[in-house]
């Protein structure tokens, strides 16, 4: 499949890719790791007119240590997230989850910045951050905002950042020893989930987000009010689905979408409280 004619244009800064997007208006797109728009382009499910490169930005590749948070920037690939020191100790969760996004190949291109941009309920970081109450930075032709990841997810494939705005950086609090999983449910290893979780807990508190489990990424608050209100697992399980809107796709009804959240979320639980 061949996409629809577009120009190219290669950004040498985030400040000279941020006024390129401007210049073009709202049919420009920024291309990072190009593994969720350009399979989009070729099904012309997307038709950018043109396509603003931010992948060689090298200076937005890193993981820091930022006292009470790792400050990860936008273009770093899941490969490095997944093979960090600095996340292993501190926020080990992520870490985790980024080993398990598609194939290596896919790993090696894709960036954290894309895969939250893009939105897509069905992929692994997005909500794994959500889970860790991350905040994330977003660079416009006036300057950065914080913009938290509570409050981020607007719709399916759509997120609060402006036409002109670029994300610089994810920042993710530290963990402090807090028991976490991750459950990812399909059929083959290197598929997005049919259904995930991922969970952190730590004295009485806790966060767990869900994946494919609507049209964003879905926190699921009811969960965590029970365990804060002394509820079992196996009882604060049970409100999986309760902010869940589940869909019908080929792999899964709603209902059994329903079931199995609620099975993750308790294996999730058991796992992090272990
Ligand atoms: C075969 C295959 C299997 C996959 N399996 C999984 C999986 O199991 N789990 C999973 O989570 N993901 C999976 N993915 C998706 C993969 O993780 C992508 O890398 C990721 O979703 C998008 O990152 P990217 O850097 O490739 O973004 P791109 O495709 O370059 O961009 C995606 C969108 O985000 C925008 N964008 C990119 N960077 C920024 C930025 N810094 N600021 C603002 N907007 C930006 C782009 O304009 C575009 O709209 C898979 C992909 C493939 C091809």
């Amino acid at each position: 499949m061949i996409p629809a004619a577009f120009d190219y244009v290669r950004a040498g800064s985030a400040e000279e890719a941020i006024s390129l997007i401007g210049q073009h208006g709202e049919d420009a797109k920024f291309l990072a790791g190009g593994h969720s728009l350009l399979p989009l382009m070729k099904l012309r499910l997307a038709q950018p007119s043109v396509l603003v490169d931010i992948g060689r930005l090298s200076d937005l590749s890193y993981i820091r240590d930022a006292g009470d948070h790792i400050a990860i920037g936008a273009l770093t690939r899941h490969m490095d997230i997944e093979h960090s020191a600095v996340l292993a100790e501190h926020v080990p969760l992520l870490a985790h989850a980024a080993s398990h996004v598609g194939d290596p190949q896919v790993r090696h291109r894709g960036t954290i910045g894309g895969s939250i941009a893009h939105a897509d309920p069905a992929s692994d970081l997005p909500a794994t951050t959500l889970a860790l109450g991350a905040t994330y930075v977003a660079q416009g032709p006036s300057g950065t905002r914080e913009i938290a990841s509570k409050d981020f997810f607007t719709g399916f494939l759509d997120n609060s950042l402006a036409a002109d705005e670029m994300l610089t950086e994810i920042r993710v609090p530290k963990m402090h020893a807090a028991g976490w999983s991750f459950q990812k449910f399909n059929r083959r290893a290197q598929d997005w989930a049919i259904v995930g979780v991922a969970a952190w807990r730590r004295d009485g508190d806790s966060g767990v987000a869900l994946v494919n489990m609507g049209s964003t990424p879905i926190l699921a608050t009811s969960v965590s009010s029970a365990l804060a209100g002394g509820a079992s697992v196996a009882d604060a399980a049970e409100q999986a689905a309760a902010e869940a809107e589940p869909q019908s796709d080929l792999n899964a009804s709603p209902e059994y979408r329903v079931h199995l959240a609620k099975v993750l979320v308790r294996r999730a639980l058991e796992e992090a409280s272990g």
